[in-house]
């Protein structure tokens, strides 16, 4: 593969390493382990006195078969019988939540993750839905989205999202090249994803995205220049590029790609690179660490905006102060507590059976950790810090409570990835390839970590 020469070649190399993507801080791996996931109960009942908006994440885990980079928390089966023994689950722990009051609050955004949500079948989604529209009232604009995966969703099943309100539709592509689709064990021909397309657009939802991955076995520059060529023709309204996060000691199934056809470090970063310029060049506007917008999407509004948030699905304009998550494995946050459900079926049944919610483990934020997740997703989603805000906000002197944490962002700033002025720290356009970078020194948990000695390798996934 020809490699380019980049300015961003070189600090790329000198700069990967292993951190987290930090859709939240702390992030899981540093949560207490003293939390007491039995006062769930009690966490509801006092976020269900706050009239700030809400958000709400369903996890539906069903996959008709693995795909072998993935890093989701799924179940493989096509069992009906098997489904709606999670939805009887489902609509209890719906039920035990509604009967905190909580219901009362506005949801601004309403995700189903998965898995598949579209593997289970058209009554069953319906009946996922009619439980959760019992117990919550949602924004006339609230954002309502689902992930789809081509090769199983139907027409019927589009059509029904669209009457119902669903105006986002997010699919994985990952790679259109044969060879590369069948080495990840997901075939999904173009017809089956336009199709998908064509008809969330011919029924009115306004909003697709399209996941792509780079860093799978057998890519190469002119094979995902293709790729990318055909989603530009797609024109979804979203793009999101991930760096395959290989973590094969959390995902056993990863063992099973041929890392010996993975493109190197150099050729992924080509790839990445030649990606992010045709997509700037067709007009999509980049978005903090591996998005692209539409110029007229709200994505793209709210970085212009400075009000672009982070949370466990994403990138989003939505973030309310609390999110409720429903399902096996979904992570919540709630009265300044993170709250994530059991990681199995198995373990997620038998809790709601038990007691009619399956917390497990969490985290209650400390006053520094909600400045320093200021902080940190401040720089991740908006590039750029007002730190005399910040510090007012949180009762600090900025630059002396983060007197070291500035002194160690000077090398970057050196390297022209962060301009360090009285009053703001700002990232620069070279410096949104190194996002995890800049956020890197005020993490206090991994600052922790290395001075025990360890780096993160076998605990995040690698930057490049
Ligand atoms: S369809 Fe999506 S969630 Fe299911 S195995 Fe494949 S990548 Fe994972």
């Amino acid at each position: 593969m020809t490699t380019a020469p980049s300015p961003a070649r070189a600090l790329l190399q000198r700069y990967a390493t292993s951190a987290p993507r930090y859709t939240s801080y702390p992030t899981a791996v540093d949560w207490s382990k003293d939390f007491d996931p039995t006062c769930y109960g009690d966490l509801l009942r006092t976020a269900a006195t706050s009239a700030e908006l809400l958000s709400l994440y369903v996890h539906l885990p069903y996959c008709a078969e693995l795909c072998l980079f993935c890093g989701c928390n799924v179940v493989v089966s096509r069992s009906r019988d098997r489904a709606d023994r999670y939805l009887d689950a489902l609509e209890r722990e719906v039920e035990f939540v509604a009967a905190s009051g909580i219901g009362q609050r506005t949801v601004s955004q309403y995700h189903w993750g998965g898995g598949t949500p579209t593997q289970i079948k058209l009554d069953q989604m319906k009946r996922v839905h009619a439980a959760i529209a019992k117990a919550f009232h949602f924004a006339p604009d609230a954002e309502i989205a689902i992930e789809v995966d081509p090769r199983v969703t139907t027409k019927d099943q589009i059509q029904w999202l669209a009457e119902t309100g669903f105006n986002r539709v997010s699919m994985g592509v990952q790679d259109f090249e044969p060879d590369v689709q069948k080495a990840i064990k997901r075939v999904q021909s173009e017809a089956q994803t336009r199709a998908v397309i064509d008809a969330a657009r011919q029924f009115g939802i306004g909003s697709v995205n399209i996941d792509l991955i780079y860093g799978l076995p057998f890519q190469t520059l002119a094979g995902f220049e293709r790729t990318v060529q055909r989603v530009l023709d797609i024109r979804p309204e979203r793009v999101a590029l991930f760096h395959y996060a290989h973590v094969p000691w959390m995902k056993k199934h990863q063992t099973a790609l041929d890392l010996e056809a993975v493109p190197s470090s150099d050729a992924k970063l080509t790839i990445f690179l030649r990606a992010l310029e045709m997509f700037q060049a067709a007009g999509y506007a980049y978005i903090g660490l591996d998005h692209f917008a539409l110029p007229d999407d709200e994505l793209a509004r709210a970085k212009d905006d400075g009000i672009l948030q982070r949370n466990f699905m994403g990138y989003t304009t939505r973030r309310g102060g609390d999110m409720i998550s429903l399902g096996m494995s979904s992570i919540g946050e709630v009265a300044g507590a993170f709250a994530q459900n059991a990681h199995t079926e198995a373990e997620y049944l038998r809790l709601v059976k038990e007691r009619g919610y399956a917390t497990f483990r969490g985290h209650q934020q400390s006053a520094e950790d909600r400045l320093r997740r200021d902080v940190i997703l401040g720089l991740m989603c908006n590039l750029v810090l007002d730190t005399r805000a910040v510090g007012a906000l949180h009762g600090i002197d900025f630059d002396q409570h983060f007197a070291l944490e500035l002194e160690e962002l000077k090398p970057l700033q050196a390297d022209g990835l962060v301009e360090l002025n009285p009053g703001s720290i700002r990232v620069t356009p070279l410096g949104q390839l190194f996002l995890r970078n800049v956020a890197l020194p005020f993490d206090a948990y991994y600052r922790a970590r290395q001075a025990k000695g360890g780096d993160g390798q076998r605990t995040f996934s690698r930057t490049l």
